[in-house]
């Protein structure tokens, strides 16, 4: 095995066991060969952590992957054939024995302009300041002593426009600052660090993880009242008949608690962080928009809120918070897991946001991009034939 690829397996299976900072097939890796003629990219749809030598990933020819960016005729395609256009190319650029059709991250472009090791993660921890309004001075704040500041990445829409946009600010930060930025916070979306090896790529996501934990402060240990086996079964009854009788959908519901949720629980008026849209790709990916919020369980509260909820450009819900009892998850069995580590992520993510100016969301032009990326459906659609969707650790 080439000592790439074993590197792009390794700080894969390194990150990608631990949900607070990937979730289901989420986050991508890349490592480029000495030559810089080649890179390694993990596929679409399979997860961080089940990479291995023979699957998860594809070798690309990295020109071809920059030909993309500066191809002029792809910027001017309407949306849909542009982003059908860019997976095909990807799969062109293809230079391996891999099955032709294993998808390389539609991430790729950004990856090919950073370093030789390139590291994207949906970390919750950063998430809360890339999802906040004060977000970016925050984060000034905090690499304020570094020698080169961390590059900023105003939100973009996935694919060929974040790629783009990557491009054009890595170019302007390398010509002001004689280097590329080796950390990169990407607004509604996550942390990108690059590095030219893949220790020192590990070291940076280390860094960078500590010190935006360090800034959020210390979580406090809450208390909760106890909730009855009864009330667990109760709520997940009136969940799944609502969603029956407004949908037709027969659904399984799960119930979740954790030091995350009862964190959320505790805080004071929990329903009006949810009442903002999704946070990032994933949650509208996941989750079918934002966690619906419910002051009881009844089953009158419960249908009211789902029928609510379809009215907007919201599809069938998934994840509920129900006042002082906890998450209840309601989505194929194979996607229970990513949807679970999701909307915990998103409780964390809302808390910390609103006290940094306040929670700033996907704009409803912004989330339609989403739902008809044929990319966002395309990993969904995996994740649910259960190919990325194994147990994953509890947060
Ligand atoms: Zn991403």
């Amino acid at each position: 095995m080439d000592k790439q690829l074993q590197d792009l397996v390794k700080i894969s299976n390194i990150v990608g066991v631990d949900s607070s900072l990937v979730q289901g097939g989420g986050g991508n890796t890349s490592v480029k060969s000495d030559d810089g003629k080649y890179m390694y990219i993990k596929a679409s749809g399979t997860a961080l952590k089940d990479m291995n030598s023979k699957r998860g990933w594809r070798r690309l020819k990295k020109d071809a992957v920059l030909d993309i960016l500066a191809d002029k005729s792809l910027a001017k395609m309407k949306v849909k054939a542009r982003e059908l256009a860019m997976v095909k190319r990807l799969l062109a650029a293809g230079d391996d024995n891999v099955r032709s059709n294993v998808r390389p991250s539609v991430e790729c472009p950004m990856h090919a302009v950073l370093e030789e090791c390139v590291i994207h993660l949906h970390a919750i921890t950063v998430q809360a300041y890339t999802s906040a309004k004060n977000g970016k001075a925050e984060i000034l704040r905090l690499f304020k002593n570094e020698p080169t500041p961390p590059l900023w990445i105003p939100y973009a829409n996935p694919g060929f426009e974040l790629g783009h946009k990557v491009f054009s600010l890595v170019s302007r930060y390398t010509k002001k600052y004689g280097r590329k930025p080796g950390v990169l916070f990407m607004q509604k979306h996550g942390l990108l660090v690059t590095a030219d090896t893949a220790e020192g790529a590990l070291r940076l996501v280390r860094k960078v993880i500590r010190r935006c934990r360090a800034g959020l402060g210390k979580a406090k240990r809450v208390n909760r009242p106890a909730v009855s086996k009864k009330q667990i079964e109760e709520c997940k009854r009136n969940v799944a008949r609502a969603l029956f009788e407004t949908t037709g959908a027969k659904t399984e519901v799960v119930f979740c608690l954790n030091p995350t949720i009862k964190r959320f629980l505790a805080e004071k008026n929990p329903g009006q962080m949810l009442r903002c849209g999704a946070l990032t790709p994933d949650e509208l990916a996941f989750l079918n928009g934002p966690i619906l919020w419910l002051n009881d369980a009844k089953y009158e509260t419960v249908e009211a809120k789902i029928r609510k909820a379809l009215k907007t450009d919201q599809s069938r819900p998934t994840a509920f918070v129900i006042r002082n009892v906890g998450l209840f998850i309601a989505t194929e069995p194979a996607l229970v897991p990513v949807a679970r580590d999701v909307a915990t992520g998103s409780l964390f993510v809302r808390r910390n946001a609103r006290n940094m100016g306040g929670i700033n969301a996907l704009t409803g032009k912004q989330r339609d991009f989403i739902k008809k990326w044929e990319a966002e459906q395309f990993r969904v659609q995996l994740a649910a034939k259960g190919l990325n969707a194994k147990k994953s650790p509890r947060r």
